[in-house]
């Protein structure tokens, strides 16, 4: 399929460049063999991380001890602060048939909030809230604080499921005040200051409520992940194999979801394969030696990746020569769609992929570049999905787990063509499958994780009790 390297690209195209195009290929691919190593060390990682002395990745434990039974009633609201909007679902769970009927609206999260203070984030978060409340809600529907189902994609410490202490900022995220403190109650500060009749009940990862409202529809589903700005993932596991566990008093055969915050595997930066690029994106981030892994695979950052390479070999002066290339030297100028739109374009010209170049950076670069970069695209892209790979084939072979469903979510996984199905061969290259069995462990789209799945996460949390009627 034209989602694999095409070295076709690059024929006929001189020397220099081919060689140049040669370092790229080492540097960017990753055999089966590589794959496997980083697999393996990978679920040693998890599982240090359930230690109590701890490792690279922090394994939260969510304190959801369960999946949702199906018996789950009532109205609940939910909010998702993610990486790039702030979304806001008023969520029913109904009558008896696990299905739920919903409103939702979705705020792009400004440059500002992102990096202000944290009063000014809260406040902006309890603002939109009020005003969907207003909109969905009538007076007399709102008998006491509407419960508030909060997804909080960030890595936090929780001593319950309605507590979170931020441990630090991720996905280029600078808002001050808050790292170190627990977001549950800044958060229910802004709505009480505020007078927004909602308070927070539950807090889950996004892939927390992506495993939840995937599994409440297709019980094969044991992990539940997120591939968009930044990339993670969630499974239940067995708290008698939680060592940070131990000395709490849980009947023997109790379970709990753990939010792996797996982007930050390699965070010593002693296995993977890193190259100049990757160093040069992480140096320059705004959270320098956290999340290396993530710095390889996910969206935020592949963008920034081929901009990089493109700089420089502008600067060998192999590219763009004689070109005002002011957008191209403007850092975070390229995302993940720029990438996808050029791997999507299978022209004899690349028209679409020059058009990109034209709008998004004002370049018109001559066919030979344009074919050396959705050459260098494809690498990229590969290299991400092939290591992304590698986090759910470590969580599956921790666990023992065969033949399992993965709920994915998040914008890369279901926008950029191409990407399900390298990190669907790269999953059958680690495990080993043979060519005729198809694929075992499946990664399919998700359900609704942060409206219907955090919505359910409340519901657990709250027991039945004080949930208002849908
Ligand atoms: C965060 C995770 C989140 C992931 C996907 C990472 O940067 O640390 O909490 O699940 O992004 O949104
Ligand atoms: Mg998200």
């Amino acid at each position: 399929d034209h989602f694999r390297y095409r070295p076709e690209l690059l024929e006929g195209m001189p020397d220099d460049i081919l060689r140049c195009m040669k370092q790229f290929e080492d540097w960017f691919t990753i055999d089966a063999d590589q794959l496997k190593k980083i697999t393996n060390h990978f679920v040693q990682e998890l599982e240090k991380g359930l230690t109590v002395e701890g490792g690279s990745i922090p394994m939260i434990v969510s304190w959801i001890m369960g999946y949702p039974t199906g018996h789950e009633r009532g109205r609940i609201l939910t909010i998702d602060m993610g990486g790039t909007n702030l979304r806001v679902c008023d969520v029913c769970l109904a009558k008896g048939k696990g299905d739920f009927e919903q409103a939702q609206r979705k705020f792009k999260l400004p440059a500002e909030v992102k990096s202000g203070t944290a009063e000014q984030l809260w406040d902006f978060v309890a603002d939109r809230l009020d005003a969907f409340i207003n909109e969905h809600y009538s007076k007399d529907q709102i008998k006491g604080p509407l419960p508030l189902a909060f997804t909080f994609s960030f890595p936090v410490d929780q001593k319950s499921i309605r507590s979170g202490i931020l441990k630090r900022w991720t996905k280029n995220f600078d808002v001050s005040g808050v790292e170190g403190h627990d977001v549950v109650p800044q958060l229910d500060a802004a709505l009480q200051r505020k007078q927004v009749p909602a308070r927070v009940v539950a807090l889950i990862n996004d892939t927390t409520g992506t495993l939840i409202a995937s599994h409440y529809k297709d019980k094969h589903v044991k992990i539940g992940s997120i591939f968009s700005t930044g990339c993670n993932a969630a499974y239940m596991e067995e708290c008698s194999a939680i060592p940070k566990l131990r000395g709490l008093d849980l009947p023997q055969d109790a379970t709990v979801i753990i939010n792996t915050e797996y982007g930050a595997f390699d965070n010593e930066r002693h296995f993977l394969p890193r190259t100049p690029f990757d160093e040069q994106i992480d140096a320059k981030s705004i959270q320098p030696g956290a999340q290396i892994y993530e710095k390889m695979v996910a969206g935020l950052y592949i963008g920034e990746m081929l901009r990089l390479i493109m700089v420089t070999l502008h600067e060998q002066e192999r590219f763009f020569e004689g070109q005002d290339t002011t957008r191209l030297r403007t850092a975070n100028t390229l995302e993940a769609p720029f990438l996808s739109i050029a791997e999507l374009d299978i022209s004899e010209y690349l028209d679409d992929m020059r058009a990109e170049f034209k709008e998004t950076l004002s370049l018109d670069p001559s066919l030979e570049e344009l074919k050396a970069c959705r050459y260098l695209i494809g690498l990229i892209a590969t290299r991400a999905a092939r290591l992304y790979a590698c986090g759910v084939a470590a969580i599956c072979k921790k666990k023992n787990l065969r033949r399992c469903h993965v709920g994915v979510d998040g914008s890369v996984f279901n926008k950029y063509s191409g990407f399900k199905s390298r990190a669907a061969q790269a999953l059958r290259e680690i495990m080993d499958w043979p060519p005729y069995e198809l694929d075992l462990i499946a990664l399919n789209a998700a359900e609704d994780g942060s409206g219907v799945g955090a919505a359910l996460a409340a519901a657990l949390a709250m027991n039945g009790k004080n949930i208002p009627d849908g």
